[in-house]
């Protein structure tokens, strides 16, 4: 799955917890702007009325000292005193411009203004300006006598002008008082800004924590849990955001990792047991159960190459086959099975949709999808295993599985067949293909005692062939070695499958036969001896072989011996007699009487 950032659902969820804390915020901060300009608008007024009465002062001090400058000319008729009066009369048209301007917003204060400058204009034009002509005039009485009336009219100016100033003052303290306020409630608010600031801050950082903290720690935990090898960790419930894609991606994971993990244990204890196995069939029984197990297949087939008869035969099946095919799953010629000819596996997802390849067609699937691969072991094919399942069962991850098991299950069964054939050449004669007289003599120990337990009889014939050395001497060694072999196959023709034969000695053989009285091994040692007669061994020359005979001798168990020993001598005399009497003969073994004494 591929994500770009902003795409993220946990970003969005994250913008719209943070949006009501900042809408609070916005307020905040919109509320502290307020503030702020309150403060200021106060501090403006406040910055006014000190300028009044800054204003107001000069304008007080300048009218006095326009007045102390014409008095000082009509005392002392000095110009210089009218250079502040005329310097005062010069500015003040200004400064009572500056102070209307500044009284603007109180229309009594305004029109106190007007007053005043009305009082100092009538002051001026009616008694300074008058005074001035008069000093320059030279009539000091008069002057003296304005000086008087100048000070009587500049006090009811002065005392206007004092009023102004008092409530300019009275203003200033009310505007400073309500800065104060202004600022004292700004604290306030700031105060109540930054708790807002704060509890909005808190507020994201509880909500964003909630959308992370917990599935993040549960994820953690859960993957602590998984590298401790618990593969079912108990996860965060999928969330509507990139938690819930992880939580159920890692589920997945942890799934896949569980059933890899037990894939992994099913088939270690599968390869653990198989190379105990003790014979073919039991590697066959653990593989057909390994696989139902994993696969779960509706047809399991193990097919055996015999390569000495050039078939693949079916050794085992998961599901029994009908009846009427039982006795009949053999491949003739196993290069027809694709799997064993390419020494590749193969699979048929639909069996219905693509051609069968396999051979064994009376006993392939109708539906459903198949895997066929080789049974290889040391680079040799031994056989092939069909595994049928549902229509496209087959994934790379389930073929390689299976291939393990397969694999596996060859090397087993490679090691049996070596085993097999180990013991097989350790009991066996090499000319002959017969079992020895190591093997015959245990083997007969064994029937012997078997015997005594259940009260059966048993009977052994010894065989021995008649002038052999002149086959030696005549026709030389090979040509007695080939006698030999054909003797062996005669005898074996000559007995059921349950009865054992062995090469006993250079030209002497015993037959082992168990459950089988007297009469019994008469009958089976002439049908031997009659065989023999009938044998045909070419020479290899012109002159042909002399009729090949055997002379044999029975023992029975129990009547000529209770142990293998005593069988054995009994059975030699017994040959030892049919020697004796001319050859080509069966003897029963007769126990002497004890001469009496
Ligand atoms: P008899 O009728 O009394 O048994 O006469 P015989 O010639 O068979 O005498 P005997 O049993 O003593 O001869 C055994 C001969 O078998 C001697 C030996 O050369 C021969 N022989 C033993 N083992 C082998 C073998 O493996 N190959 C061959 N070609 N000959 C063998
Ligand atoms: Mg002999
Ligand atoms: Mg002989």
């Amino acid at each position: 799955m591929a994500f770009s950032i902003r795409s993220l659902k946990i970003r969005q969820q994250i913008l719209l917890v943070t949006l009501p804390p900042l809408v609070v915020l916005l307020c905040a901060i919109a509320l502290l702007f307020y503030a702020y300009w309150m403060a200021l608008h106060a501090g403006r007024g406040t910055r006014r009325s000190l300028e009044s009465v800054a204003q107001g002062e000069q304008l007080l001090r300048h009218a006095a000292e326009m007045h102390l400058g014409v008095r000082g000319y009509v005392f002392t008729r000095d110009h210089a005193f009218l250079a502040p009066y005329e310097e005062a009369v010069a500015q003040i048209p200004a400064e009572l411009a500056n102070l209307r301007e500044l009284e603007s917003d109180s229309p009594s204060q305004s029109a106190e203004v007007d007053a005043i400058q009305r009082g100092l204009n009538r002051w001026q034009t009616e008694w300074a300006n008058p005074t001035i002509t008069s000093v320059n005039r030279g009539s000091l009485a008069e002057s003296s006598q304005l000086v008087t009336e100048g000070e009587r009219r500049l006090a009811s100016v002065r005392t206007l002008m004092l009023t102004l100033l008092e409530e300019d003052r009275a203003e200033n303290y009310a505007a400073l008082r309500e800065t104060e306020q202004q600022m004292r409630r700004m604290l306030g608010l700031a105060l109540g800004v930054a708790l807002m600031v704060a509890l909005a801050l808190a507020m994201v950082t509880r909500e964003v924590a909630g959308l992370l903290e917990q599935p993040v720690r549960q994820l953690i935990e859960a993957s602590e849990r998984v590298s401790r090898g618990d593969f079912q960790p108990s996860l965060p419930p999928p969330a509507d955001n990139e938690f819930g894609i992880l939580s159920r991606s890692f589920s997945h994971m942890t799934n896949a990792l569980r059933q890899e993990r037990e894939e992994l244990a099913a088939l270690n204890r599968f390869s653990e047991a198989v190379p105990q196995c003790t014979s073919e069939v039991e590697v066959y029984d653990h593989i057909l159960h390994s696989l139902k197990e994993r696969f779960r297949p509706t047809q399991v087939m193990i097919f055996k190459l015999n390569p000495a008869e050039n078939v693949l035969e079916a050794a085992a099946t998961l599901v029994p086959l009908p009846e009427e095919v039982r006795d009949w799953p053999v491949i003739p010629e196993p290069h027809n099975c694709k799997a064993v000819r390419m020494g590749r596996r193969f699979r048929v997802n639909d069996v219905k949709a693509e051609p069968l390849l396999c051979p064994a067609k009376f006993v392939a699937p109708s539906e459903g999808s198949y895997y066929c691969g080789p049974l290889i072991a040391g680079g040799v094919i031994i056989g092939a295993v069909r595994v049928e399942g549902s229509k496209d069962f087959w994934t790379p991850e389930r073929e390689s599985l299976l291939e393990s098991y397969l694999s596996g299950a060859a090397t087993a069964l490679s090691n049996l067949r070596l085993l097999e054939s180990t013991k097989q050449q350790a009991n066996v004669d090499e000319l002959t293909g017969l079992y020895n007289r190591r093997f015959v003599e245990e083997y007969a120990r064994k029937l012997i005692a078997m015997a005594r337990r259940q009260g059966h009889p048993l009977g052994i014939i010894m065989m021995d062939l008649d002038h052999f050395k002149e086959v030696n001497d005549v026709y030389g060694h090979e040509v007695g070695d080939r006698v030999l072999r054909q003797f062996a196959k005669t005898v074996t023709r000559a007995l059921r499958e349950a009865n054992v034969a062995a090469r006993y000695g250079g030209e002497e053989f015993l037959v082992v036969l168990p459950e089988t009285l007297p009469k019994g091994c008469l009958l089976v040692a002439e049908r031997i001896r009659k065989a023999v007669e009938r044998m045909v061994v070419p020479s290899g020359t012109d002159k042909p072989l002399p009729q090949l005979t055997v002379s044999l001798g029975i023992a029975v168990y129990p009547e000529h011996g209770q142990g293998l020993e005593e069988l054995l001598q009994a059975s030699d005399k017994a040959l030892y007699e049919s020697k004796r009497a001319g050859r080509n003969r069966t003897t029963l073994y007769v126990r002497q009487e004890e001469p009496a004494s």
